[in-house]
Order: C-alpha cells, then structure tokens, then sequence
C-alpha cells in the first residue's frame, strides 16, 4: 500500500502561541518500501505519524493510504484509527508484563474476536516468523530487550496490518543491541514485503535501515532520497550537517571547467562538481565529507584538488584514524586509513575527487 500525503498542516497552540508542527507537508511513500522520517527534536516526525495512523487529525489537507482518502479537511473525510489496518510499534514496546508471549501476540486477534483454533494459527505463524517459536509461555518479562522488541513487532503483524508504522523503537536498546536489531528488522520488513514508515532522530538508523529518507526540519519536508542520495548529494548545509560529519567550506564560483566549477574557497582553490544555476560569483558552500578527503603521496595525482595540512587531533578508533587537520585557518574533520602511520603535528597531503564535493548554497 502506497501512502500519499499532501499539503498537510497541523498547528498546536501552547500558552497561547501557535506552533505549527506540520507546515504544509507533502509526501509520496512508495508501497512495500522502508520509508524514514528523520530530522531533529520537535520537527513534526510524530505528529506526522499519529495524523497517518489517525491518532491526531491535520488543520489541512489530505492523506490517502493504498489510493483511499483516509483524511481529506476539504472532503470532510476523517477515518478512524481502527478501521484504517495499520500496525504501530512504539518506543516503550507496550508489552503488558504480566501476560505470557502467547498472551500479548494474541491479545488484539482476541480483542477481534476470531476464534481460538484461527488465534492459535496466526500467533504461531507470526511468531516463527520473528523467530520467537518455542516462547510462547515466556514471560513476556523474561525477554532480552531485542525479544521484547521482536514481541511487539509480532503484535502489531499478527492483525496483518496494511502499512506498520514505528516510532523510534529501537531508542530503549543499548547500542549493540540496536545495531543488532536494525540489521533483524531490516531483513524482516523486506521479507514481509510490507510498507513501513519508520521515525528516528538517529541517522545511523535511518542511512541503515531505510529504502528512502525524508529530512524534516520545523515541520517541513527538506528532502527526500535514498540514503546515498540524502548523504552523498544532499541539497543543504542543515541536511549536510544533520546526516553525518560533515566540512563546509565557504567559497565563490569563478568559473566553470566541463562539468566542474571552479570554486575560490577559504581553503585555495578547488574544482567541485557543478550545479545548475550557479555562475562566476556566487557565494557557494562547498561540502566534503571527511571519507572523501584522502591521502596523498607527496606528487602526482594531478586530476585530485590538493591540499596541505597539519594534523591537530587524531584519534584511533580501530577501523580508522578519525581527526582534524588544519589547511589555513580551517580545520577539517577527516577519517583516514587506519594502517596509515600518522602522528599529531606531522605535515600531510590531501586529495578529494572533484565530483565527489557538493556545492550548496552559502
Ligand atoms: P521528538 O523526536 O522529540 O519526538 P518530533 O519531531 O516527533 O520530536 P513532534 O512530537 O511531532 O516532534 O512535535 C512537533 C512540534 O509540535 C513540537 O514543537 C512540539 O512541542 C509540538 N507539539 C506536539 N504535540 C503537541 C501538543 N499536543 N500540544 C502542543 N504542542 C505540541
């Protein structure tokens, strides 16, 4: 089931001030794909999820789900949560502690009232597909953190919801075992070939778990991509920095070479890949990554931009070097070879690929 939804608003008023915490929101989420909702505290990521599941109700426009208007403030059209077939799971998993496994995985069949043989079919189904078979009289309190997630992942499939939404649910796992369920959910979600709208602030969740992002930031939708196109090309210095470490480095075009501009930046000039509608002039941000910036032999390499730093800080964290070299007056954040043999105060040379340097706007 695809999701569209289009021009939504929604404003709150707190000790009297309006707070529009959905600006005029358009989006279209794709059917049987793992869509994300990401940006920061308070831009609109769970209003824009209780209005989907119909848990709250936007000020304007239109939401439908597999091509049927389920909110329309022109139409009048409002339907309510339980007749809309969508599966939520929640950052507190909701698990009621004192039922068994079996207990919390039926309860909403239950609550349908289907009968106890098709209960019995559906939950064991249900359960072997999130590898909990065998569980079914666990206490549901005698879980590990990423059984109790699975539990309540079992619950909102077991209605065979249409769309299954999340929000944050992995924020109450310890790192390792977030990372560990990401990858779980993940395989789960594709295999099940079902559409899932997921809400995070944490971009590592949502670069690794998602087939496609929306930036949010105060209630509107920046930018929409795969997570290679949010972070490689993003169109912003808020999503440039928000998605991941980012350099940005100020500059103005001064002219263009083929599919490359020419940019004079605080760090020298460097040669970017070029965007439309910038000519010789304008004031430009150029943004590396620091897993672009490379090392360099001392000569050669004549197609990469050079530069020559000083390394300030280095840090090893393992896979690489992580640390900041200063190229005039700036520091750039770079993430280095972890066999590279590099020391603090040492002199280094550094290259990037032209194409691989986004210019935005300043
Ligand atoms: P978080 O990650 O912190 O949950 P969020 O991106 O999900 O944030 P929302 O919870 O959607 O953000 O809130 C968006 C804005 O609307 C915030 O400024 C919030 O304070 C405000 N808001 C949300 N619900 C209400 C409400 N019931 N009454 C008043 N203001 C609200």
């Amino acid at each position: 089931m695809d999701i569209r939804i289009q021009g939504v608003s929604r404003r709150f008023l707190a000790h009297g001030k309006v707070i529009p915490a959905l600006d005029g929101v358009s989006l279209d989420i794709p059917a049987r794909s793992i869509f994300t909702l990401l940006g920061p505290s308070g831009c609109g990521k769970t209003t824009l999820l209780r209005c989907i599941v119909g848990l709250d109700a936007p000020d304007e426009g239109e939401i439908r789900i597999g091509g049927e208007v389920v909110f329309s403030q022109a139409q009048g059209i409002f339907v309510p949560p339980e007749k809309r077939g969508l599966g939520m799971v929640f950052q507190t998993y909701a698990i009621w502690p004192h039922m068994s496994v079996f207990q919390n995985v039926a309860y909403p069949l239950e609550v349908r009232g289907l009968s106890r043989d098709e209960i019995r079919k559906r939950v064991g189904r249900v359960l072997e597909f999130v590898q909990l078979s065998g569980f079914e009289s666990r206490p549901a309190t005698r879980l590990s953190g990423g059984q109790q997630q699975r539990v309540a992942l079992a619950r909102a499939l077991v209605a065979e919801p249409r769309v299954i939404l999340f929000d944050e649910p992995l924020s109450n796992l310890d790192a390792k075992l977030r990372e560990e369920t990401r990858k779980e959910l993940r395989a789960f979600l594709t295999r099940l070939q079902i559409t899932a709208v997921y809400v995070t602030h944490d971009r590592t969740e949502a670069l690794s778990l998602s087939d496609r992002i929306a930036v949010m930031k105060d209630g509107r939708v920046l930018e929409v991509g795969t997570p290679r196109e949010v972070y490689f090309h993003c169109g912003s210095r808020f999503v440039a920095d928000f998605i991941g470490r980012a350099n940005l480095i100020a500059g103005r075009i001064r002219g263009r070479d083929k599919d490359l501009a020419l940019v004079d930046s605080e760090i020298g000039p460097l040669r970017c890949a070029a965007r439309e509608g910038l000519s010789p002039g304008a004031a430009v941000t150029v943004c590396l990554r620091p897993e672009n910036l490379r090392l360099l032999p001392a000569a050669g390499q004549g197609e990469l931009n050079r530069l020559r730093g000083r390394i300030e800080t280095l840090l090893f964290v393992g896979e690489a070097w992580e640390g900041e070299i200063s190229v005039g007056a700036k520091r750039l954040l770079v993430q280095l070879p972890a066999a590279s043999e590099l020391r603090e105060g040492n002199e280094i040379d550094l290259g990037f690929v032209p194409r691989e340097a986004v210019l935005l706007a300043p």
